[in-house]
């Protein structure tokens, strides 16, 4: 069928399958029945043992792969080679990535390559007949968008405020290989160092013990630290305490940092600044601290302790190891 739409992967997480896959495929699975077009699924570069099964539930007709040598250590600008040489033999009517760093850096570049339209920081999608009406958030967070665009399209899909339904549908996806050329691609992007993935992530923690500025002093982020050791959790911070250096960027949470949904969140002597909350209010349960009893966090917690985090973090953590 043609201009399927195309759920695209090319930003394998640790598990293989990118944060979010399954939410942005509940929302294709809505625009592609709109339309009564394939639900397809382009891998670029290795496929992910768990990449059919997930297909499977939800309904996707074929699963791509372009899978070039040189694809190995994924790149923008071969990325962007790769995407377009699949859109040109695919016309796909509307493209979807999950929103990440690489997503950001790759949609806009491909859509001006390819004449398409493209939208970044989509929560919804709804088929207008022939187009999509895209609604994204703005300004870091604080207000949504809505886009009316006709014709093909490119999107980056804020997975987060959406939810993952159990497939209505199930299919035994074709699985199709592409062959694109790469030959004439120089990187024009040097990576000089990466940022060490070792050990536990902050997307992964089921349990987030969190400090803001309202810690006061950088030696206090230990009391964040302590609690989130005897909680068995990780510790996550607010961004000026990152860009102050009292923890490094791996811990902030946020609009510019990590998309966190653990069980429980615990944010100590944050303010609940919009570009702050986009990284934790999909936590199941969220625990504020914070000394103003006005502090906007508060319309957010689920439960809420006005008070001294310095005086109520080593209260917890005393009273989570039995002391
Ligand atoms: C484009 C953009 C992107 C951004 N991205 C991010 C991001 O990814 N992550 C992020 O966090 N921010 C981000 N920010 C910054 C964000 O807007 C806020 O400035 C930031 O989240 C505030 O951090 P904070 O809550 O630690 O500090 P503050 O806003 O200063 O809040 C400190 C809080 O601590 C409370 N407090 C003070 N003393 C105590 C005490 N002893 N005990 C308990 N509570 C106390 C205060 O009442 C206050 O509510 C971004 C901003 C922009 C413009």
């Amino acid at each position: 069928m043609s201009n399927a739409l195309v759920f695209c992967s090319f930003d394998a997480g640790r598990d293989g399958i990118p944060a979010g896959a399954e939410e942005v495929l509940t929302l294709a699975r809505k625009i592609a029945a709109a339309r009564g077009v394939d639900l397809d699924w382009l891998v670029v570069g290795a496929k992910p043992a768990a990449v059919d099964e997930i297909a499977a539930r939800h309904g996707v007709a074929h699963v791509d792969q372009i899978d070039d040598a040189k694809l190995a250590e994924a790149s923008p600008d071969l990325l962007v080679a790769a995407l377009a040489g699949y859109v040109s033999q695919h016309s796909p009517g509307l493209l979807m990535m999950t929103q990440t760093f690489d997503a950001r850096l790759i949609a806009p570049r491909l859509a001006g390559r390819v004449g398409a339209g493209v939208v970044m920081n989509v929560v919804d999608l709804e088929d207008t007949g022939g187009g999509v009406k895209a609604t994204s958030t703005a300004y870091g967070g604080d207000t949504r968008v809505e886009y009316d665009i006709a014709g093909a399209a490119v999107v980056g899909v804020v997975a987060d405020p959406l939810l993952p339904e159990p497939a209505s549908s199930s299919s035994s996806p074709e699985s199709r290989s592409v062959a694109v050329d790469l030959g004439g691609v120089d990187e024009r992007i040097q990576v000089v160092q990466k940022a060490s993935t070792e050990g536990p992530r902050l997307e992964d923690a089921q349990i987030i013990v969190a400090g803001g500025r309202g810690l006061q002093e950088s030696e206090n982020y230990a009391l964040v630290e302590r609690l989130a050791e005897a909680l068995g959790g990780m510790a996550g911070a607010s961004r000026p305490i990152v860009d102050d250096g009292w923890t490094d960027t791996a811990h902030q949470v946020g609009l510019t940092g990590k998309i966190t949904r653990p069980v429980l969140y615990l944010a100590a002597g944050i303010s609940g600044a919009s570009q702050h909350m986009v990284g934790c209010t999909a936590a199941k349960t969220l625990v504020a601290i914070n000394t103003d009893p006005d502090a906007a966090i508060f319309k957010y917690a689920q439960y809420g302790i006005v008070g001294d985090c310095l005086e109520v973090l080593p209260a917890l953590t005393k009273a989570v190891k039995g002391g």
